[in-house]
């Protein structure tokens, strides 16, 4: 594989004739949300397994949808959360921006697939961004989000960190992304000095929900992250992840790689997601036989997201 990541970015597979050409399949449609997959992530799924867990998250629903109450166009509201453009406010201490609204790959299960991310541009706001953050003086960490946050070049995250390093108060930068180990080739050595040099105590969340992506190259990028705190928030999804065997060699392969599972979000029910959905009762359950059969340290929160910003421990 190539790398660099901006020529492997744009070495993705797109549309449903290009992906079943690649796969041999022909489980691909084209729905609202477009397809798109990284070549880096294709190149670990199994061709001659149609129910690969990789391949689950990235092919869409092609089931005629049932209008149903619970599932909608747009589970979360953020925007009631947005004082500023880009920017999410929910608890006191800490502060949510939307960076970007391009990833790297197109999760199907993906809560903000239908966002209006026109009007939210974090980068494009950061003035206004920046100085509503002055006149709290209680937030004390920063989170990137988008979209991805590593979608944007590093000369753009080096100018957005250093505006958040020089307001006294911010002493925490939290990045989520899925980028980071479906195109492994994005942390690039800029990234990791910029990160590792920061003043700021930097967590970086991944995004992985099967130890299948756990690919060599991923595992060089992220050990070579030091001075960074690493987590991970995994979607709880069926047919991919839905059993204790699965959830946990995912949480040793994670700690294997110095990265502690943080999160196991339920759905968010968003609209062509509903196969996905693993009941609350059925994902207790599985909490459950986690917690006893690994140690505590392994065994990520089970949480629901109530908007960007805060979640609900379920
Ligand atoms: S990378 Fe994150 S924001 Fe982007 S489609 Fe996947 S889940 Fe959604």
């Amino acid at each position: 594989m190539n790398n660099n990541w901006q020529h492997n970015a744009r070495n993705t597979l797109k549309g449903a004739d290009n992906c079943n050409a690649f796969f041999q399949s022909q489980q691909f449609q084209d729905q609202s949300f477009p397809i798109k997959i990284p070549l880096e992530f294709a190149s670990l799924i199994d061709k001659d397994n149609p129910n690969d867990p990789l391949l689950k998250q990235v092919i869409p629903s092609i089931k005629p949808q049932i209008e149903t109450l619970d599932f909608s166009i747009e589970p979360l509201k953020d925007e009631e959360n947005s004082p500023v453009a880009g920017l999410i406010h929910k608890y006191p201490n800490r502060v949510l921006l939307i960076t970007s609204r391009v990833c790297a790959i197109h999760c199907q299960y993906c809560f903000r697939q239908n966002f209006n991310y026109i009007g939210h541009d974090a980068v494009s706001n950061y003035l206004a961004i920046e100085d509503y953050i002055y006149r709290h003086p209680k937030i004390n960490e920063v989170i990137l989000s988008g979209g991805d946050p590593l979608s944007l070049s590093d000369e753009k995250l080096a100018q957005l960190i250093k505006g958040i390093e020089n307001i006294p108060h911010i002493k925490n930068l939290r990045i989520h992304t899925r980028s980071a180990v479906v195109t492994p080739s994005r942390i690039t050595e800029k990234l990791i000095k910029l990160l590792s040099q920061s003043r700021l105590n930097v967590v970086l969340v991944t995004h992985v929900n099967h130890a299948n992506e756990l690919s060599n190259d991923f595992a060089k990028a992220i050990q070579a992250l030091s001075g960074v705190t690493l987590l991970n928030q995994s979607v709880l999804l069926k047919g991919v992840n839905d059993s204790v065997s699965t959830l946990s060699k995912l949480s040793m392969g994670l700690f294997e790689l110095g990265i502690l599972p943080y999160y196991l979000h339920l759905l968010d029910k968003v609209r062509g997601a509903e196969h996905f959905l693993v009941s609350d009762e059925e994902a207790q359950q599985l909490h459950k036989v986690l917690q006893k059969q690994l140690s505590g340290y392994l065994v990520p929160r089970l949480v629901r997201d109530e908007n960007l910003a805060a979640k609900t421990w379920v």
